[in-house]
C-alpha cells in the first residue's frame, strides 16, 4: 500500500502535468497539440487518486497547489526543500495513513 504523502506528491506531479500540457505556452513551445484523450486519461486517474485521499487531507492539498502551485515538497536532508527550513529535530516521519506540513512554508512533507 501506498503511503498518504506519496499519493500526495503523484497527485502534485498530475496537478502540474495537466496544467503544463493544457498551457498555450508550452504548445507554443513544444509544437505538441492538446490530445482530447490523453487529458481524459489522466483526468480520470487524478479522480481514482483523489478518491483514496482523505477529505481534510484532499482540501488542504487543493488550497495549497491553487495558490502556490506545489502542495508537497520532499524532504532533503532534514529540510523542507520548499522554503529549505530545517525541521524540528527529533521530527518523526508520519505513519502511512498521515502526512505532515512544514510548520514554516506549510507544504506537506514527503519523507522519501
Ligand atoms: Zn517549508
Amino acid at each position: 500500500m501506498k503511503s498518504l504523502s506519496e499519493k500526495l506528491l503523484v497527485l502534485q506531479d498530475i496537478e502540474i502535468k495537466l496544467k503544463e500540457i493544457t498551457s498555450k505556452e508550452y504548445l507554443e513551445k513544444t509544437g505538441f497539440e492538446i490530445d482530447e484523450s490523453k487529458i481524459s486519461e489522466i483526468e480520470e486517474y487524478k479522480k481514482k487518486l483523489e478518491n483514496e485521499i482523505p477529505p481534510q487531507y484532499l482540501r488542504r492539498f487543493k488550497a495549497l497547489i491553487n495558490r502556490y502551485n506545489r502542495a508537497v515538497a520532499i524532504v532533503y536532508e532534514d529540510a523542507c526543500s520548499n522554503c529549505f527550513s530545517r525541521l524540528p529535530k527529533g521530527i518523526k516521519r508520519p505513519n502511512d495513513n498521515e502526512a505532515i506540513t512544514c510548520n514554516v512554508c506549510g507544504v506537506f512533507l514527503y519523507f522519501p
